[in-house]
């Protein structure tokens, strides 16, 4: 309980600009007064507040462009406002292949009376010149030719009929203004096209692309140094030399998970569980602009991390033990302005660790909502136990369904697993569900589910 207000306190201090190292110190006693093990958890929003807003008072702030081909600028965050120096479309022109007419001519058409016009002329896209149109006149015009002076409507190839003596037969009324696409209508000259922060997809791409724009301001890519501890482990495509060794996937879990939410992931390796050596590598990490590092997070006797990061320049360690699970024995630290992220070994943990914190780390640093995101609605198919002073992330494998009055919802079956340690359990889920201090989740209740893989 001490804990929680000290945290709020710290934290309302953060807020108002206030660096208040006598209450960190404390808290860093209060700390290595639990050495022993976790005497309560933080909550998983209060540690993330904390994390944030300790990177946002002390942190090294991110807002590097760089200029990038339009080729390369998807999935990249836009670093300035984009504006049009030009109209779109760029003068009148049509938006279907067809007859350029007077709509008033049209007024008495209809497939038992068509009318007569008089073709006096082609225009195809790219034509520049256009000759005038009068009543009782019409020209063929191709999709995006530039439309006649005269003209008021484009009457489609389907409802008219031509004959040898160039006569069109227009078999259907078009109201003025049909089939046309007018100058300056989809984008105008001087209007923001892209907002600064957005996650750039195609569409973005095209439509930079479209009004002529070849490089785009992005932001550049956090650095984030992503690093290994345990003696067990062995990289993969070296030999086991033991069956007590492993190979180490959570370098490689993390660095591609650092990838997608927009971060520069660079490997740092494995580090043997060793104090010095550890603490040598976070001090060459903290080169970079953020800190991943697996393992030795918790309380046991190798688990140095948390202590090392508690030693380091203020703020040092934020948080140590989280009401989340799995991935209850992560810690959070800032150290020279930068943010660090320690999450336990055991990959399922890991995972949901850097999901819970380095994704919006990461979102804060590029000043982004990040990509889109997949999420549904979905229905439990069992009782389901959960844990009640914590957040839980329940694997479910999903199904669709569609029920009868069309509402679209995904069936979620809870995966049986064994804690954070089963990375099967993860791969074969294809959706997790969060859900925060409940006793159960009931069958039959809908949830929020995250969507992993398509179902
Ligand atoms: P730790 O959090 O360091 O106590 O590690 C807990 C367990 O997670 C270890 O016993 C390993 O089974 C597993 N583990 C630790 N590090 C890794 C890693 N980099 N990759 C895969 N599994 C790991
Ligand atoms: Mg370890």
């Amino acid at each position: 309980m001490a804990t929680y207000s000290l945290f709020s306190k710290f934290k309302q201090s953060l807020l108002d600009g206030e660096r208040n190292y006598t209450e960190l110190r404390t808290m860093r006693k209060l700390r290595e007064s639990k050495k022993k093990g976790f005497e309560g958890y933080s909550r998983v929003e209060e540690a993330l507040g904390l994390f944030l807003d300790s990177y946002k008072n002390y942190g090294s702030l991110f807002s590097v462009e760089e200029h990038l081909l339009l080729s390369d600028a998807s999935n990249r965050v836009l670093a300035q406002d984009l504006r049009s120096s030009i109209n779109i479309p760029r003068f009148n022109q049509s938006s279907m292949d067809g007859y350029a007419v007077l709509a008033e001519d049209t007024k008495e058409a209809s497939i038992e009376s068509p009318v007569r016009l008089k073709v006096i002329g082609k225009t195809l896209a790219g034509d520049r010149e256009t000759c005038r149109i009068k009543s009782g006149q019409a020209i063929s015009v191709a999709t995006g030719a530039k439309i006649p002076a005269g003209s008021n409507a484009v009457v489609m190839v389907e409802n008219t009929s031509i004959n040898d003596n160039n006569t069109v037969k227009i078999f259907s009324k078009t109201n003025y203004g049909y089939n046309l696409l007018l100058e300056g209508t989809d984008i105008k000259k001087n209007q923001v096209i892209l907002t600064k922060g957005i996650w750039l997809t195609p569409q973005d791409i095209a439509i930079a692309a479209s009004v002529g724009i070849r490089k785009i301001p992005v932001i550049r890519r956090p650095k984030v140094a992503i690093f290994s501890t345990g003696n067990e482990l062995v990289a993969p495509g070296l030999e086991l030399k033991s069956n007590t060794q492993l190979f180490d996937s959570n370098t490689h879990m993390l660095f591609s998970m650092v990838n997608e939410y927009g971060g520069e992931a660079v490997d740092l390796g494995i580090c043997k569980d060793d104090k010095n050596a550890i603490n040598s590598k976070i001090r060459l990490s903290l080169l970079y602009d953020m800190v991943v590092i697996s393992g030795g997070s918790s309380v046991g006797e190798l688990d140095f991390v948390p202590e090392i990061l508690s030693d380091l320049d203020k703020p040092g360690l934020l948080v140590h033990g989280i009401a989340m699970k799995p991935g209850s024995p992560t810690a959070l630290g800032l150290a020279y302005g930068k943010p660090i992220i320690s999450v336990p070994g055991f990959p399922v943990s890991a995972f949901f660790a850097m999901y819970t914190f380095g994704k919006p780390l990461l979102q804060l640093m590029l000043g982004t909502k990040g990509p889109p995101e997949n999420k549904g609605l979905a229905k439990m198919t069992e009782y389901t136990k959960v844990h009640l002073s914590m957040r839980t992330f329940l694997r479910v494998r999903l199904n669709e369904k569609r029920n009868s009055n069309g509402t679209f919802y995904y069936f979620a079956c809870p995966i049986r697993s064994l804690g954070g340690s089963s990375l099967s359990s993860l791969k074969d889920s294809n959706g997790f569900v969060i859900v925060d201090n409940k006793k159960h989740l009931r069958k039959g209740e809908f949830v929020q589910v995250n969507i992993l893989r398509n179902v």
